[in-house]
């Protein structure tokens, strides 16, 4: 069952293998498919396409947006959306700008600390994407201060720790609100990974009622399957899912070396993508921004 791999990272965000890459990846292992999601970013979409074109592969232009809701992170996954769109634009410029200012601030914190690591270093290793965590980590290991980017994650960089700032993010809900009016589907990432802590360690996930709030503004769809969801936690999702009327999804996740598994490890099947692209604002076609609509850019 080749299936779509609906969640892949690139060098464009903080994936270590390039669009050409995925699309050879995805090609080798037989996917029909092939979900294009950078972090904050649509600067991927025109070398997947031109690398898939001639090929069987259908690429699915999309994006993992940065939301926020109680002071833990909500990934939200677009696609389909027109990128030009101005309040979408906008926002996406705005998430990208304050990861900038944010890398400042975690490399000012660092060097405080004692980790000699600086601020163009780490621009240079993010290169053409926006900057996150993962590269400030690749940069303290480079100047010797810690033996991977494991270590440096637990040292000073987890939610919370010594060198951790948060990041600008948009409400779960603006962000479906956004992708939708940007003629695009919303799909909830992987929401068992974060949430609010139990007091004991455990993680809880997204608040189900943060879901539905979601839903109820036209979130699409779920991503149940995810290779760090255990089997109890897509069990809880794929109910919650059919509770409230959401399409079932599946992605890798994949990150080149970052993570250790493959792509196309995790897929959708062809008719839940076909459900899915039928969730499209009207019927699929790109939207026209209605009068009432303002088209200044807002952020
Ligand atoms: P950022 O978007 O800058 O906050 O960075 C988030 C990214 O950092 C995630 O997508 C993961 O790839 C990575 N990450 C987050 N927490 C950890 C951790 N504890 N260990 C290793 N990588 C992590
Ligand atoms: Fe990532
Ligand atoms: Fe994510
Ligand atoms: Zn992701």
């Amino acid at each position: 069952m080749p299936g779509y791999d609906l969640h892949t990272h690139t060098t464009f965000s903080d994936g270590t293998t390039t669009p050409e890459d995925n699309v050879r990846l995805a090609l080798e292992a037989g996917l029909e498919g092939l979900g294009v999601t950078d972090h904050d970013t649509v600067a991927s979409w025109g070398r997947a396409r031109a690398a898939a074109h001639g090929t069987e592969l259908e690429i699915v232009p999309g994006a993992e947006l940065s939301a926020e809701h109680g002071g833990y992170s909500v990934h939200v996954l677009g696609y389909w959306f027109d990128p030009a769109h101005p309040q979408l634009a906008a926002e996406i410029d705005r998430l990208r700008n304050e990861r900038e200012r944010r890398a400042e601030e975690i490399v000012l914190r660092l060097q405080e600390l004692g980790v000699g690591v600086t601020i163009e270093r780490v621009r240079e290793l993010a290169g053409a994407a926006p900057v996150g965590r993962p590269h400030i980590a690749a940069a303290v290991v480079e100047v010797g201060a810690a033996a991977d980017a494991g270590e440096v994650f637990d040292r000073w960089l987890h939610d919370g720790g010594p060198a951790y700032v948060p990041k600008y993010a948009v409400s779960p809900e603006r962000c479906v609100d956004l992708i939708v009016a940007a003629g695009g589907v919303a799909v909830l990432a992987h929401p068992a990974l974060y949430g609010p802590s139990d007091g004991e360690g455990a993680r809880t996930g997204v608040a189900d009622d943060v879901i539905a709030r979601m839903a109820a503004r036209g979130l699409a769809g779920i991503e149940a399957a995810h290779p760090d969801h255990e089997p109890g936690e897509r069990e809880h999702y794929l109910r919650l899912a059919a509770d409230l009327g959401l399409v079932v999804t599946g992605g890798s996740d994949f990150h080149g070396d970052r993570k250790d598994l493959a792509l196309g490890e995790v897929t959708t099947h062809r008719e839940r993508v076909e459900a899915l692209r039928g969730r499209r604002p009207s019927g699929g076609s790109l939207p026209r921004p209605s009068p009432s609509t303002p088209t200044r850019h807002t952020g």
